[in-house]
């Protein structure tokens, strides 16, 4: 890992909030975000367009190992692309949110993929977020924060955003995993955001932070 980079590790269960603080975050710290989640979707995408079964784990690791994925940034975010095509929206469809855990699951894919997000350090400040930003991919970085937020409110901000997704079937899928699942990782600070207005979030992750030892914040 590199010692001249920063990485902000930022995890949580699904619609916690943590995109946007991870965005706000960065933007005001001017720090890349790296959207950990968009890579999983994206190869999840291609295996729903490459006709490939949720429950065919090693047709999902065949067809995986042979896309070409390009990891880049723009505009201070990180961009992800499978073959040459660049993704937007289409990462957000209810398919993609009911094959991606499964994906997310398969140990060759997870491999691949937190090979790619470090290597964003090696030239970018970054607030990373993600499940295993803090216990695998950066468990050095002492800046690691976990957003919470109740099943409630998680499935209300989901319904709001008009996106069908079985948060409550995914966080258990990702947190029952073998390999990296969702947790809390050591040393991390955990912010509940329940009810919590995103500027409040913004702001005890930047305490937080603080706390963690990061000096020049303002
Ligand atoms: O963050 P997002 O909800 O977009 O992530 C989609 C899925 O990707 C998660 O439900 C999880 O299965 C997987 N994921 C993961 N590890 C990460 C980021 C996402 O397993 N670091």
């Amino acid at each position: 890992m590199s010692l001249i980079h920063r990485a902000v590790a930022i995890d949580g269960p699904a619609a916690s909030g943590k995109s946007t603080v991870a965005k706000r975050l960065a933007d005001s710290l001017g720090m890349v975000m790296v959207n950990s989640g968009a890579m999983y979707r994206a190869v999840t995408w291609q295996l729903l367009q490459d006709g490939v079964s949720s429950r065919d784990e090693g047709a999902i690791v065949d067809a995986a190992s042979k896309m070409e994925i390009t990891c880049g940034m723009e505009e201070g975010r990180s961009t992800i692309g499978i073959n040459g095509r660049f993704f937007n929206e289409e990462l957000r469809s209810s398919k993609v949110n009911d094959f991606v855990s499964s994906v997310a699951a398969v140990p060759e894919v997870r491999e691949r993929l937190v090979k790619l997000q470090r290597e964003y350090l090696e030239t970018s400040d970054i607030v990373m977020e993600g499940r295993d930003i803090g216990s695998v991919v950066f468990p050095d970085t002492p800046y690691k924060l976990y957003i919470d937020a109740s099943e409630e409110v998680r499935r209300a901000r989901r319904a709001a955003d008009g996106e069908a997704d079985a948060v409550a079937a995914r966080d258990a899928q990702d947190s029952q995993r073998k390999t990296a699942p969702l947790r809390i990782s050591d040393g991390a600070i955990v912010i509940d955001s329940s009810h919590l207005e995103i500027e409040e979030v913004v702001e005890a992750a930047k305490e937080a932070l603080k706390s963690l030892g990061w000096e020049d914040l303002s």
